[in-house]
């Protein structure tokens, strides 16, 4: 047999647009030509599971190899491999999915396919001048297959050398694209879109540091953990096994996580991962885009925006899930039914993790609430739903660092701090020192003083007000406190309404004169005989400014 051939593609030439324009990363080859020899793994694996195929299995893995001479790089399965006809079906034809086709006929197997878009394999032309494959089918009889192709409609289909079954996948390298034949280059592509997959990838051999070299051992060297721990199941893992595969994910992160979320569902979606909540030393350091996400454990990509609320981008961890389209814009993704549910779930089991570890676990949750306490007041401003949920479980923090929900608070600080208007006023200080007679003052006349010193505290302020009923947050060093609380009326000063406005006016006097609208002088009673002149700056001026420092 042999036989040459147009490849069947409508337009004139597509590789050219192959090697422009499908995939922005050209390293991403390598991740498609594994996946397909993981596939055709997987699915002999199948074939064998529903009686189909009765010989031998063996090990089945991948192996990666490239020989700089040559200039090749090498994909070798012992998969199903593929007939001459096969070849001219799935290769030939290109963007016609032989993954799809096999999905439908076995979809009650569950088998995890990794490809869906049938243009895997032709992303190989990005990086190569010339394409073989070596192959033979695992049905009896069947014959090895060679294909060939320089990257040109045209290709040579004959009998091949391969004697056993799988697939030989060979790329010919190109002169622009040499920088990949290295080890050093390929093993870390292969750590970061293999590090994962189900069936073991071997790339050479284990080395070790001999005689002031690295020598090959004979042991494989593997590049895979094949079952991390996403895929198992929550009551296979221990707290150690989490935190160890946190480590496994982000090697250079010493800290542990806070606590985290085993993700697995299959239906009405299917989607596993697990998510960390990591400990925030400094608040300004948060780092967005650590979730990594995988279909069938084939890394994608770290962002992930719009498959999980903006807020969680925050979280780290795993997400895997076949259902999210992958070759589709941002904005797509954003309006898709299907990933909707997938953010919306997220959202939930986020919130039902937070709200059952402050219900069973309070002492724990009051411990990590200085870490936690970013995400939650962040979620809280973005996501109304999740607002609803964390509503109960948002806690303040007094001088004391005792900690209170807003219920909590209610009850405590309602009969002392409710004002003429029946609002209750809640003190708090953001600056405890710069503050430190406003505080003392407070504390005399036995008011409750929060402390809210946190990047997003002006913003939960703010939304706290308008959500809450009849509450009003204030200062410690505001005006209002020496108006607004029924306490202060013993405390009225002993100057009359005339001396107070003269002395006034000399004390404003002194102020910078950008700033004399945003502040008041304020008397009141210190004792018996003598008053107290106090320097306030109104709540409202004040916020807004601190508001407007907040703004990039
Ligand atoms: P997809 O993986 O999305 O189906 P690809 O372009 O990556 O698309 O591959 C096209 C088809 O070629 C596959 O569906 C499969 O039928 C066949 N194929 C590719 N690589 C192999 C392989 N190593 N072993 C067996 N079949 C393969
Ligand atoms: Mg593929």
């Amino acid at each position: 047999m042999s036989k040459q051939g147009k490849i069947g593609v409508t337009s004139e030439n597509i590789f050219p647009v192959i090697k422009k324009f499908l995939y922005s990363e050209h390293d991403i080859f390598l991740r498609e030509l594994v996946s397909n020899a993981v596939d055709a793994s997987q699915k002999l694996r199948t074939l064998a599971s529903a009686g189909e195929y009765k010989g031998e299995l063996g090990e089945l893995d991948v192996r990666i190899s490239f020989d700089p001479e040559a200039k090749t790089i090498t994909v070798s399965d012992r998969g199903i491999g593929m007939t001459a006809e096969e070849v001219e079906k799935y290769i030939n034809q290109i963007a016609f999915s032989g993954a799809e086709e096999f999905l439908d006929k076995y979809k009650d197997d569950k088998v995890a396919i990794i490809g869906h878009f049938g243009l895997g394999f032709y992303s190989s032309f990005m990086v190569s001048s010339r394409v073989e494959i070596q192959t033979k089918s695992y049905k009896e009889g069947a014959e090895a297959v060679h294909w060939s192709c320089e990257g040109s409609p045209e290709y040579v289909l004959e009998a091949g050398s391969r004697t056993e079954r799988g697939t030989d996948i060979i790329l010919h390298i190109d002169s622009e694209s040499e920088e990949f034949l290295s080890r050093d280059r390929l093993s870390a592509l292969l750590n970061k879109y293999c590090k994962f997959l189900p069936i073991p990838i071997i790339f050479g051999k284990k080395q070790e540091w001999k005689d002031g070299a690295y020598v090959d051992t004979e042991e494989d060297n593997q590049i895979n953990d094949t079952h991390p721990a996403w895929t198992k199941k929550p009551s296979e893992l221990k707290d150690e096994d989490y935190i160890q595969f946190y480590h496994q994910l982000y090697p250079q992160t010493f800290e542990e996580p806070l606590f985290w979320i085993h993700l697995n569902v299959d239906y009405p979606f299917n989607l596993t991962g697990i998510l960390y909540f990591p400990k925030v030393k400094n608040q300004m350091e948060l780092q967005r885009n650590k979730i990594q996400l995988y279909a069938n454990q084939v890394f994608v990509t770290e962002e992930v925006e719009g498959i999980v609320p903006e807020y969680l981008t925050l979280l780290h961890g795993v997400l895997d899930s076949p259902d999210i389209p992958l070759n589709v814009s941002r904005s797509y993704l954003q309006s898709d039914a299907q990933v909707k549910k997938i953010s919306n779930h997220i959202a939930k089991k986020v919130a039902d993790r937070l709200d059952e570890l402050f219900r069973n676990e309070r002492p724990l949750f009051e411990e990590k609430w200085e870490s936690l306490k970013v995400f939650v007041q962040y979620g809280m401003l973005s996501d109304e739903k999740f607002y609803e949920r964390a509503v109960k479980f948002d806690l303040l923090t007094d001088l004391d660092g005792k900690y209170f929900t807003l219920e909590e608070y209610r009850t405590l600080t309602e009969s002392e701090q409710t004002d003429k208007d029946g609002q209750l006023v809640w003190l708090y200080t953001n600056d405890k020192e710069g503050q430190y007679s406003a505080i003392e003052r407070a504390k005399e006349k036995g008011y409750s003083v929060l402390v809210l010193d946190g990047p997003l505290d002006v913003h939960a302020i703010s939304q706290l007000e308008q959500k809450l009923e009849k509450t009003r947050f204030v200062r410690v060093d505001s005006d209002s406190i020496a108006k607004l609380i029924v306490k202060d009326e013993a405390k009225e000063s002993h100057l009359s309404a005339e001396e107070q406005k003269t002395l006034s006016e000399i004390f404003k006097a002194r102020l910078p004169k950008d700033e004399k609208r945003n502040y008041s002088v304020v008397f009141e009673a210190l004792g018996a005989e003598a008053d107290a002149v106090l320097i306030t700056q109104g709540e409202f001026m004040r916020r807004m400014q601190e508001m407007a420092r907040l703004q990039p």
